[in-house]
């Protein structure tokens, strides 16, 4: 049997290295996603040279072909890229309060970002307290109050300069020549008295980078030396998510960073552009007005989300497709041989439960809509009890169900938690099972179709 075995993937393990032309066919295709994602232009050229050249030197795959080997090495890739230093928690002070300043464009985000992150340390058992300190808008300090009340988390503001103006632009009076540096210091002295663990300091921004903001942000950051610098950069920026991130990784040096507005269209490949030209880490996503609109950032996620364009999702499903395909075909072999027991049953049912854990991933991309109720079909309890079912069986049983009895059915059942119908339904699966399997065995055998290629 195994010299069969061999003999069968014998063509496809001599094939050697990955060809130029079968890479290149499907690096076009990625690339082209990558640009429909908004992934800045010289972002999606350095990371398609990697993936080529890492393509280059990899050993041509048993289960997968050549255009889906490339796609599961660039999602892998684009995981690694958005994944760097992600598993990181935020940087707490040894010794309160810890301090988290907010950079970044006008309207990115950070002033709906401070109550956000206000109300989730605050829901973690924090004390934070945020501080407005963003004195070139007018209406900046009203709008973090509002944003502080609406998230239950108190809000520092400098005393005189804001005057109830019904939340129209109006210009106070005194109001941009005040301080932001002194409205920071004081904040956290205020702080330490009141026993504040964070402190969250909004800053300025601007439309476009502008190096006079640049320069008082990092006055206000050399006045309070913050534990985390966020730059928080809205999703739907595209192109010139490169050059904004750059001019901000030069301007503050920020520590980490928060991909803002990805409930919106964006198919948010500004976080490929930002984590691969700073290689700072992306540590919140935010994802709508409300201040509970806000989560852990997910490499997995985004890099599907990244990818998800129906061709290179459907590459990738069609190589998870394949990759079980050439495992039926393992199981077909054994089954024409005689030689397919439970225990191979028990194998395939694993692969099948590779399935679950990729449900809650699935489920989330908007254009697996349509897959969505297979998955939701899958119970994984009756995966538990299948397994439990054949757990209880002797090796010999597993080899040869045809031996279980009434007796055995009884000791299996007792010794698996279950009834002995359920271990009548399970047998009676199972042969259906290697009934459809040996049909199988002889409509698999051919080559496998190829796709995706020039
Ligand atoms: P700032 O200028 O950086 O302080 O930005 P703001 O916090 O004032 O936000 C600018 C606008 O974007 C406001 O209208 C916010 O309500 C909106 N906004 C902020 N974050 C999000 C988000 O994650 N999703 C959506 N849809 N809108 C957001
Ligand atoms: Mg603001």
């Amino acid at each position: 049997l195994t010299d069969r075995l061999s003999n069968a993937f014998k063509h496809l393990k001599s094939k050697g290295k990955l060809s130029e032309t079968d890479i290149d066919g499907t690096i076009r295709e990625i690339r082209r996603a990558l640009l429909d994602a908004d992934v800045a232009l010289e972002v999606v050229r350095s990371f398609t040279a990697r993936v080529r050249e890492r393509a280059l030197g990899t050993e041509v795959s048993q289960a997968l072909n050549p255009a889906q080997q490339v796609v599961k090495i660039v999602d892998e890739e684009l995981t690694d890229v958005l994944g760097a230093g992600v598993d990181r928690p935020l940087n707490f002070a040894k010794n309160p309060p810890t301090i988290i300043m907010l950079a970044g464009l006008q309207g990115a985000g950070k002033t709906t970002l401070a109550g956000k992150l206000g109300y989730w340390l605050k829901d973690s058992g924090h004390t934070p307290l945020l501080v407005a300190a963003d004195l070139q808008r007018p209406n900046a300090v009203t709008q973090l109050q509002v944003v502080g009340e609406r998230a239950g988390v108190p809000v520092y503001a400098p005393e005189k300069g804001v005057q109830s103006d019904g939340g129209d632009d109006v210009t106070v009076p005194g109001l941009t020549t005040g301080d932001p540096v002194k409205v920071a210091r004081d904040s956290i002295a205020l702080a330490k008295q009141k026993l504040y663990d964070t402190v969250i300091i909004d800053t300025a921004g601007r439309l476009g980078v502008d190096e006079e903001l640049m320069q008082q942000a990092r006055d206000i950051r050399d006045a309070v030396q913050p534990n985390e610098i966020l730059f928080v950069i809205d999703a739907m920026i595209g192109q010139d998510a490169v050059k904004t991130a750059k001019a901000f990784d030069e301007g503050v040096d920020f520590t980490g960073v928060v991909l803002s507005k990805l409930d919106g269209d964006a198919r948010g490949g500004a976080a490929l552009s930002v984590a691969s030209v700073t290689g700072k880490p992306i540590l919140f996503a935010s994802t709508g007005e409300g201040f509970k609109d806000f989560e852990v950032f997910h490499p997995d996620r985004m890099a599907s989300r990244i990818l998800d364009m129906g061709d290179i999702m459907t590459l990738i499903e069609q190589a998870q497709k394949q990759f079980d395909e050439a495992e039926a075909r393992k199981a077909a072999e054994k089954i024409s041989d005689g030689s397919f027991g439970l225990d191979d049953f028990l194998d395939q049912l694993q692969q099948v439960r590779k399935l679950g854990s990729m449900k809650s991933l699935l489920g989330m991309i908007p254009g697996m809509a349509a897959h969505r109720k297979e998955l939701e079909m899958f119970d994984e309890r009756e995966v538990d009890r299948t397994e439990a079912i054949i757990h209880s069986m002797t090796p010999a049983e597993r080899r040869n169900p045809k031996i279980i009895d009434g007796s055995r059915r009884a000791r299996i059942a007792y010794g698996s938690g279950t009834t002995v119908s359920q271990v009548n339904a399970l047998l009676q699966r199972f042969e259906q099972a290697a009934k459809m399997m040996k049909r199988m065995s002889n409509k698999v055998g051919g080559g496998m179709p190829g796709f995706g290629g020039p």
